[in-house]
C-alpha cells in the first residue's frame, strides 16, 4: 500500500484530487482523532473512511443500516483491488464464518456490517481480538429519535467508545439540521470529534421544474434558446427513451450521444470518453451515467422523467456547474411520471418497510415539484440546511407561482373518481367531468352520472394539473395493478366534507392557454 492519502486516491481510486473537506477529514482520522462529517449525498463521504482504513494498520469497520447496498459497495471495492467484505443477515452461516476467518487472519482492509450484527456478543468478542483501523458510523442520523430513519440498534453504538477508546471513530450523515447533529454528538459520545460541515447549497445552479406537455419539444426549446453548443446531461428513465431521445435530438441538430447500461461496453465507454474530452456534447442517459463523472463545465442537467427521490435529484443535478459558473437544472414533469414511478414501486420485489421508505422519498420529491415557495429553500431544507432568504435564482423566485382555491374542483374530481367506481384513469375522468360523450363513456352509462359535465368550465390542461396535485398530495392514489386508474385515499375525506381548503398551484403552462372564469 502506498503511504499518502493522495497516492491512495490516485492509484487505488483513480481520482486526481480530493473534493471539499475529504483531505482534512482523512488527516484527522490518520492522527487518531474522531470526526463528525455532514456532507450532502454524492459529496464523497465514503472516501473519508475508506482511505484511512487502507492507510492505518488493521481493518476499518463500517457500520451501515443499508444492507441492500453493502453488496454493491463491496463489489465496487473489489474491482479496485481492495480487500473488503460485509457481514449481514443475507449471508449463510458458512459464508459468515469464512469472513470471520479472513478477519482473524488480518486479510481485510474494510468490513461493512449491519448495526444489529455488530451489537451481538459474538461479533464483539471477535472484534476484541482484531486489529481495528477505525470505526465508521454511516447514516449516523439513524441514532436520532426525531428523524424518520431512527434505528434502535444505533443507540448501542455508544459502547464503541467505551469498549475501544483508542480507536478513532468517524460518523457520517447527509442530514445537517442542528437538532440531529446534537443528538449524534451526545448519543454517540462524539463531543471530542472535530466537526466537518459542508454546505449543501450549489448557488450557481438555477433550479427549474416545468409542466410536461410535449417534453421532447420543451427540452429542445430549452437547449436551443439557452444552451446551444453547451455540454449537458439529459436523464431519462428507460433505455428505450434514452435511445429515441438521443436520435431525435441529433435529427434536430444537437450533438447528442446515448448512454445506458444495456449498450455494449465499448460504445458506452466511448460515449463517456467523448463527453469528457470533447466540448459541447449532450449525453442522454439513464441514471447509470454519472457515478464518479467529474466534468467541471457541464452547463445543464435536464430530467425528462421524475427522479425517485430528492437525494437522486440533488445528486444528478449536482453534476452541473462544478466549475462554479452559472448552470441550469431543468426538469419537465407530469402526472404520468408520478403514476409510472408509483407503479414501479408497487410492483417491485422490495420488502414492505423498504417500499414505505421509497414512497416517502417519492412523496418528498413530488412536494418539491409542487412547491410554491423558493425551490432551493425547499430542496435544502430537505437536507436540514436552512437558507436565510429566498434564493433569487430558481424558477419560483424568478417568477412567483400563483395559487388558486381548488377546493371545489378537487371535490368534483374526487366525487367523479368515486362515482365511476375508482376504476378509471385520468383521461377518462376528465372526459366525464367535461361532459364529453364518448362511446366508452356511454357504454358505462357515465353520461347519466351526477358528475357528468360538472367541470365544463375548467379546461383539460387545468384538470390534469388538478389531478396531478391531488396525487402529489396523496389524496388520490394510483392503482397498483398497472392500469393507472385512480383511487381515493382515506385522507381525501376532509376535502370532500369541505373541512379543508385546498390551494392549488396554477401552472404557468395553463396560464397561456385559454382560461375559463370557473377556474379562477
Ligand atoms: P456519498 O457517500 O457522500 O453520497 P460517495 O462517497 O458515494 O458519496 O461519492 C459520490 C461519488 O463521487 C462517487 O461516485 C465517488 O466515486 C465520487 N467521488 C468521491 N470523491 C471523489 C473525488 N475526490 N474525485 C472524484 N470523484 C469522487
Ligand atoms: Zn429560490
Amino acid at each position: 500500500m502506498p503511504g499518502k492519502p493522495l497516492d491512495v486516491l490516485n492509484t487505488v481510486f483513480g481520482y486526481d484530487r480530493f473534493r471539499g473537506q475529504q483531505q482534512d477529514v482523512i488527516d484527522e482520522l490518520l492522527a487518531g482523532r474522531d470526526a463528525l462529517v455532514l456532507m450532502p449525498t454524492g459529496g464523497g463521504k465514503s472516501l473519508c473512511y475508506q482511505i484511512p482504513s487502507l492507510l492505518r494498520p488493521g481493518v476499518g469497520i463500517v457500520i451501515s443500516p443499508l444492507i441492500a447496498l453493502m453488496q454493491d459497495q463491496v463489489s465496487a471495492l473489489h474491482q479496485l483491488g481492495v480487500n473488503a467484505a460485509f457481514l449481514n443477515s443475507t449471508l449463510t452461516g458458512e459464508e459468515a464464518r469464512s469472513i470471520e476467518n479472513r478477519l482473524r487472519d488480518d486479510q481485510l482492509d474494510l468490513l461493512y456490517i449491519a448495526p444489529e450484527r455488530l451489537n451481538s456478543a459474538r461479533t464483539l468478542s471477535l472484534l476484541d481480538n482484531l486489529n481495528i483501523a477505525l470505526f465508521a458510523i454511516d447514516e449516523a442520523h439513524c441514532v436520532s429519535q426525531w428523524g424518520h430513519d431512527f434505528r434502535a440498534d444505533y443507540l448501542q453504538l455508544s459502547m464503541l467508545h467505551e469498549r475501544y477508546p483508542s480507536i478513532p471513530r468517524i460518523a457520517l450523515t447527509a442530514t445537517a439540521d442542528e437538532r440531529t447533529r446534537q443528538e449524534i454528538i451526545s448519543r454517540l459520545a462524539l463531543d471530542q470529534a472535530k466537526l466537518f460541515v459542508s454546505s449543501f447549497d450549489r448557488p450557481n445552479i438555477r433550479y427549474r421544474i416545468v409542466q410536461k406537455q410535449n417534453a421532447r419539444q420543451q427540452l429542445l426549446q430549452f437547449i436551443q434558446s439557452e444552451h446551444f453548443g453547451d455540454a449537458g446531461i439529459v436523464y431519462c428513465l428507460s433505455r428505450k427513451k434514452v435511445e429515441s431521445t438521443a436520435e431525435w435530438l441529433q435529427s434536430k441538430g444537437i450533438r447528442a450521444l446515448p448512454y445506458h447500461a444495456g449498450m455494449d461496453n465499448a460504445a458506452r465507454q466511448q460515449h463517456q470518453h467523448r463527453f469528457l474530452m470533447e466540448e459541447g456534447l449532450v449525453i442522454v442517459a439513464t441514471i447509470a451515467f454519472g457515478m464518479g463523472i467529474d466534468k467541471p463545465n457541464v452547463r445543464f442537467v435536464a430530467h425528462l422523467d421524475l427522479p425517485k427521490s430528492i437525494e437522486a435529484y440533488y445528486q444528478e443535478t449536482g453534476r452541473a456547474g462544478r466549475d462554479g459558473l452559472p448552470a441550469d437544472a431543468w426538469m419537465a414533469y407530469g402526472l404520468q411520471d408520478v403514476i409510472t414511478l408509483q407503479q414501479m414501486l408497487a410492483n417491485s420485489n422490495a420488502d414492505e418497510s423498504h417500499k414505505r421508505l421509497e414512497y416517502h422519498k417519492l412523496d418528498a420529491m413530488l412536494a418539491l415539484c409542487e412547491e410554491v415557495g423558493c425551490r432551493r429553500r425547499a430542496l435544502l431544507s430537505y437536507f436540514g440546511d436552512r437558507l436565510a432568504d429566498d434564493c433569487g435564482n430558481c424558477d419560483t423566485c424568478l417568477e412567483p407561482v400563483k395559487t388558486w382555491d381548488g377546493t371545489v374542483a378537487a371535490q368534483q374530481a374526487l366525487s367523479c373518481i368515486y362515482r365511476t367506481g375508482q376504476r378509471f384513469g385520468v383521461n377518462y375522468l376528465i372526459d366525464v367531468l367535461r361532459g364529453k360523450e364518448t362511446e366508452r363513456l356511454k357504454h358505462f352509462g357515465h353520461d347519466r352520472q351526477s358528475t357528468f359535465g360538472i367541470g365544463k368550465d375548467i379546461d383539460e390542461k387545468q384538470w390534469r394539473s388538478v389531478f396531478r396535485q391531488l396525487v402529489a398530495k396523496g389524496l388520490v392514489t394510483v392503482d397498483i395493478e398497472g392500469y393507472g386508474s385512480l383511487r381515493l385515499d382515506e385522507s381525501c375525506r376532509t376535502v370532500l366534507r369541505g373541512e379543508q381548503q385546498l390551494m392549488l398551484r396554477r401552472d404557468l403552462s395553463t396560464e397561456s392557454g385559454k382560461r375559463s372564469k370557473g377556474a379562477v
